[in-house]
């Protein structure tokens, strides 16, 4: 059975996929968005749930109240010890996923998005090279076909639609199994609040022996500090199983009532070559736009889904749809976000290298401040002002080799930087050639600090 033909059909109803949603319904295109979740559930997700405010400003999403628990005066980030720490400034919310959902999921319906709840996208069938259809199984239903003119994948880190498309549409590129990161959190109701000095602040601390590969998170959710989101993040490189370490190290830490658990998968990478191929979009996790460094990706999953909706309305009234049609989204979200996330991905690896001595030795110099880290996460620059002052440093305290390293880092950041921007293909016929260079150059600077890859995933 094949249903009636929809002008986009988008699957998954994470943030990514309902903000796309409603978007394109907005702007009157017939819309059905595919969701394996029964409605209700829509929204409720394993996250840390901490976004700046700036992703809401810059979208002009105006978030009602009632879907904010907490709001943070900044980040404060933790060496190692727990001597040094770092503030960074800049305002942010801790939202509430579920209603955060409830409430972007009506404001889709009511532009008359159909939304095909406890959907499962099982497979695709192809036309002449493009995507005629999902096939689809309803929960306890049958198998059906739905057409459109336009896909857009939104399933998150495991892509439904884009790992079935042709291996020779750049679209479906594979990640590196490195280049996830496994997470386990719980939101706690906690016997021992969390201190009235830290109840404003996302806390975040450095150590490697808990969160190798990552860091470990205290956001807190209400200013009485009693309730708390606590969690961490590993490399997934097979040797860390980041539930495990939680009950070792965090559990006993933060006594209480669990009132949401769950583990999850964060790509914390550069941004799929192409965010568009022939008829197919994708956004969000699906398409890797999660920041490599901190691994928020609420703000930039949405920030996807709004440069290429409007990207994918200019194409369906033109009645042209293809790669060139849909070029300008690539440009778009690599200026705005895409080209900070490649050269953010070169330092993930580096930092992935560190150890908690290196950790607390730049903290306890003060080689970086709450400034330039916050200019690290906006503009993904390693300010030549860190290099001074290590190069400085270096010559009360010798460590010559973290200077190389850093120059070697910053230059690797730049040169990836420019692929994402100046480099990057202004034609899609150029993406195949482009593709090999970015792959040389990551590749190249993994083995010159020896950071293992792994293999690829296998869908
Ligand atoms: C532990 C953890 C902590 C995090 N903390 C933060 C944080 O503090 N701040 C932040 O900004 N980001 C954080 N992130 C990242 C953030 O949660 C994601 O980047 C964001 O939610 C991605 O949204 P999405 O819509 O792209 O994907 P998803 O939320 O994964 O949505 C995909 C949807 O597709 C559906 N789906 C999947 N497959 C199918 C299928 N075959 N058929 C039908 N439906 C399907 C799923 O059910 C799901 O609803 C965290 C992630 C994790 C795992």
């Amino acid at each position: 059975m094949t249903t009636g033909k929809y002008d986009v059909v988008v699957i998954g109803a994470g943030v990514a996929g309902l903000y796309a949603s409603y978007i394109l319904a907005s702007m009157g295109w017939r819309v059905a968005l595919v969701e394996s979740k029964p409605a209700g559930r829509i929204g409720d997700r394993v996250c840390g749930d901490a976004i700046g405010i700036h992703h809401f400003e810059e979208l002009e999403l105006k978030v009602p109240d009632y879907t904010i628990d907490h709001r943070y005066r900044g980040v404060k980030i933790y060496s190692p010890s727990r001597r040094h720490s770092i503030v960074v400034p800049g305002e942010g919310v801790s939202i509430n996923r579920l209603k955060f959902g409830q409430w972007l999921l009506k404001q889709s319906l009511d532009k008359g998005v159909t939304l095909l709840d406890q959907h499962v996208v099982v497979d695709i069938v192809m036309g002449d090279n493009y995507l005629k259809a999902i096939k689809v199984k309803k929960v306890g239903g049958g198998l059906y076909e739905i057409e459109a003119h336009a896909f857009i994948d939104a399933s998150g880190y495991r892509p439904a639609v884009r790992s079935k498309l042709p291996p020779e549409w750049p679209i479906s590129e594979k990640p590196y199994v490195t280049d996830y990161n496994i997470a386990y959190r719980e939101i706690v109701k906690v016997n021992r609040t969390v201190d009235s000095g830290e109840v404003h602040y996302a806390l975040i601390f450095l150590d490697l022996e808990v969160a190798p590969g990552g860091y470990w998170w205290l956001f807190p959710k209400n200013s009485e500090g009693s309730v708390v989101n606590v969690g961490l993040g590993v490399i997934n490189n097979g040797l860390y199983n980041p539930r495990m370490q939680y009950d070792k190290y965090l559990r006993p830490l933060f006594n209480g009532v669990v009132l949401h658990a769950g583990g999850g998968v964060v790509p914390t990478r550069r941004p799929l070559p192409t965010l568009v191929w022939r008829n197919v979009a994708s956004v969000g996790d699906a398409a890797y736009t999660v920041n490599p460094v901190h691994g928020g990706g609420i703000g930039s999953s949405m920030l996807s889904s709004h440069i290429v909706a409007k990207y994918l309305s200019n194409a369906l009234e033109s009645g042209v749809l293809n790669e060139y049609s849909l070029w300008g989204a690539n440009i778009d979200y690599n200026q705005a976000y895409g080209a900070k996330q490649a050269s953010l991905d070169i330092l993930r690896m580096y930092m992935q290298k560190l150890s908690n001595s290196d950790y607390e030795w730049i903290m306890e110099n003060r080689i970086v401040d709450g400034a330039m880290v916050y200019d690290l996460g906006t503009k993904g620059d390693l300010a030549e002002k860190i290099i001074h002052g290590v190069s400085t440093l270096i010559k009360l305290l010798g460590r010559p080799s973290l200077l190389n390293e850093l120059r070697l880092v910053r230059s690797y950041m730049n040169k990836a930087r420019e692929l994402y921007t100046s480099k990057y293909p202004k034609s899609p016929s150029e993406i195949y050639t482009w593709m090999k260079s970015v792959d040389a150059l990551y590749s190249e600077f993994a083995e010159r600090i020896g950071f293992e890859r792994g293999s690829l995933v296998k869908w």
